[in-house]
């Protein structure tokens, strides 16, 4: 029986519009910041082996802490979280449901802690517990990351839904550590993990 349901962040809880939306005014801010070119930031970036998301960008989180410039990130992501409407349909619905039958409900992502807290706040989300790269030292690819969190959280994986859109790093690599998981390949499907 699925006791804990632990739902990825990027893309299952969150629209990351949000992030494709800031990272123009991130970038420009960071060479501004830096006074250096655009074309010098990504040359920097490139060398320190940072990895482009599916839509061809940095992580803009990642961009600003590789250059000590979280402030300045974090000043532009909280006012674009404030204006803008990124939490997906459903999720409120979905996480009191789970609570009334009594389920633990985790938050498991590779975001820093910081900008987990945001979302949490202006949606008012009732979680448990939440789990982020900050705790783990790595991402959710390396199976390092889950054998931290069911140490932290005392679980047992047999027991625990894992939720997202990652086939990799939400599907594979859980699994092979026997979380059950469900893959979130559109967020309209996000009640039915309400069947398990
Ligand atoms: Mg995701």
């Amino acid at each position: 029986m699925i006791e804990s349901f632990l739902f990825d962040l990027d893309d299952t809880l969150i629209d990351t519009k949000i992030y494709r939306q800031i990272y123009p005014e991130v970038v420009k801010r960071l060479s501004t910041q830096l006074k250096i070119s655009e074309t010098e930031l990504f040359l920097k970036v490139d060398k320190l082996g940072l990895k482009k998301n599916k839509y061809g960008n940095y992580d803009s989180g990642e961009l600003s802490k590789s250059f000590k410039q979280l402030n300045l990130y974090y000043s532009i992501l909280e006012t674009a979280i404030k204006v803008n409407k990124s939490l997906h349909d459903n999720v409120l619905e979905v996480f009191s449901s789970l609570k009334n039958k009594g389920k633990r409900i985790g938050i498991v992502s590779n975001s820093m802690h910081r900008t987990i807290e945001l979302y949490i706040q202006k949606y008012q989300l009732k979680v448990d517990f939440v789990f982020s790269s900050d705790d783990a030292g790595c991402n959710k690819d390396q199976e390092r990351y889950w054998k931290r969190l069911i140490k932290k959280e005392k679980l047992t994986p047999k027991n625990c839904l894992v939720i997202g859109d990652n086939l990799h790093e939400d599907v594979e690599v859980p699994s092979s550590l026997g979380f059950k998981t469900f893959y979130l390949d559109n967020v309209k499907k996000l009640k039915e993990v309400l069947m398990f």
